[in-house]
């Protein structure tokens, strides 16, 4: 049996590993949910969710050192492992300054992501209030770190992208290595694919949770790739942020989302909101907020009737940038939603500078509150919170009917997830309107 085949399965709250374990593995995510975390004196710090298509525990590849991290499973989920002894074989046999490079540039990776935890810890002390010195100067030293952090990572990513040698010989260039093949040959792809016209928008239901009545849908970008999969975000969406085709695909995005929600008030007689994703590097673009504003005016929507969801990162990345852009964003008369709220850094103190509209609670919350009476704390106080800061709530990944009913108590507005109905293409979408109530309590 070929390394890169050897499939493990783990439940929910299972280990992949524990901070201080060898690494000895990497792992490709083929399905379920992983939760990458670090111990800081007791406290458990959330470092990335990871899903179908991430990699986990990679650093182990190049620096051997034990793990610095913990990764859980958080669903059932099922792994492919690259056993480090396997890559490392394929690293020695490759250039001698490449491999050097590598090294020191994953070494030096390892050591910023361990004073971004640190940074983070020093912010979370600080933030409880938002005008002291601790707080800024530890933001300003965030912005440092998160800006050096970067820069590392083009550069390593430049270094593993590099086409390789037909020889056979190089670093990655084995068809063996899933993790590079993905790297060097979808922006090729991608770049096709925007060309071909191959990205599809699919909508999932966002419902009044009173009602259980559909009032609006989340536009979520999938890719018909030549294989004839359709594929998620998470497969494609990483390389697609790193290169400047996200811009191209952004306004895609967005005409295409503007257009549905047009339609559906002409055509169909429904004026539902439509929530459009904008990733950090879109905001880099200084034409972004009057094309987005051309883009509502040609397709004809309703700019009340057009939400953008902005996540965190957005915010902690460029806070100025964000400011400015958000402000302006809010002035052509569309909404704005915070998107996957409490997985970042940001916190109350920090929202309210942000003129956002809409405060959408991550799934992770909601998924664990009938296991953790903590999640079930933390909801329920980004609900009452929220409500203070007159902001509409969106509970994500809302997958049964408890889960709907407890957010109905605490009195959320809105509700999103498979229970009440999975993304679907347009056609499937009109359909699901022809139901008055798409859930039935009961
Ligand atoms: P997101 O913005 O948090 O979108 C919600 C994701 O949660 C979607 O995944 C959706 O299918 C999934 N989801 C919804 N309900 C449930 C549920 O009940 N259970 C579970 N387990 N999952 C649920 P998807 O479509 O794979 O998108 C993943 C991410 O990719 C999105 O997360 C968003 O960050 C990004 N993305 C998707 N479309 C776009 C886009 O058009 N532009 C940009 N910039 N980002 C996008
Ligand atoms: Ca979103
Ligand atoms: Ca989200």
């Amino acid at each position: 049996m070929e390394a890169f085949e050897l499939q493990t399965t783990f439940d929910t709250d299972e280990y992949i590993f524990r901070e201080g374990d060898p690494g000895d593995c990497a792992y490709i995510i083929d399905s379920g949910m992983v939760e990458v975390s670090l111990d800081k004196d007791g406290r458990t710090l959330v470092m990335a969710t990871l899903t179908k298509g991430d990699i986990v525990g990679e650093m182990a590849i190049i620096d051997r050192l034990p793990r610095a991290a913990a990764a859980r499973a958080i669903a059932p989920t099922v792994l492919t492992a690259i056993p480090l002894d396997y890559v490392s074989q394929k690293i020695e046999q490759s250039d001698p300054t490449v491999r050097m490079f590598l090294r020191l540039a994953m070494a030096r990776y390892r050591d910023m992501n361990a004073r971004l935890g640190q940074v983070f810890e020093e912010l979370s002390v600080g933030q409880s209030d938002a005008s002291s010195d601790a707080f800024a100067s530890s933001t300003m030293e965030m912005k440092s770190v998160m800006s050096q952090f970067k820069e590392m990572q083009k550069r390593i990513d430049t270094a593993v992208t590099k086409p390789a040698p037909s020889d056979g010989n190089s670093l990655f260039g084995e068809k063996t290595l899933e993790i590079t093949k993905l790297l060097v040959t979808e922006e090729k792809l991608l770049k096709a694919a925007i060309t071909k016209k191959e990205f599809r928008l699919h909508y999932q239901p966002i419902v009044d949770l009173a009602s259980n009545r559909i009032v609006g849908c989340e536009a979520l970008v999938r890719w018909e790739h030549p294989s004839g999969e359709l594929l998620l975000p998470s497969r494609f969406l990483t390389q697609v942020e790193k290169s400047d085709l996200i811009i191209e695909l952004g306004y895609w995005i967005a005409e295409e989302a503007c257009n549905f929600q047009s339609r559906l008030l002409t055509d169909f007689r429904h004026d539902l909101f439509v929530a459009i994703n904008l990733s950090g590097k879109q905001f880099e673009d200084q034409f972004l907020v009057p094309s987005l504003a051309d883009i509502m005016d040609k397709t004809g929507a309703r700019r009340e009737q057009i939400k953008f969801e902005i996540t965190e990162s957005l915010l902690i990345d460029n806070p100025e940038l964000a400011t400015q852009s958000l402000h302006q964003l809010k002035e052509t008369g569309a909404k704005l939603a915070i998107d996957d709220f409490g997985t970042g850094y940001s916190s109350f103190s920090y929202l309210h500078r942000f003129p956002f509209d809409t405060l959408k609670i991550d799934r992770v919350f909601v998924s664990a509150m009938s296991r953790s009476e903590k999640s079930h704390q933390i909801v329920k106080s980004l609900v009452n919170l929220s409500r203070d800061l007159d902001m509409e709530v969106v509970a994500e990944g809302i997958e049964s009917e408890h889960e709907a009913e407890i957010m109905r108590k605490f009195k959320a507005t809105y509700g999103q997830g498979y229970y009440f109905s999975r993304a679907v293409n347009e056609t499937a979408f009109v359909k699901l309107l022809r139901t008055p109530q798409i859930k039935i309590a009961g």
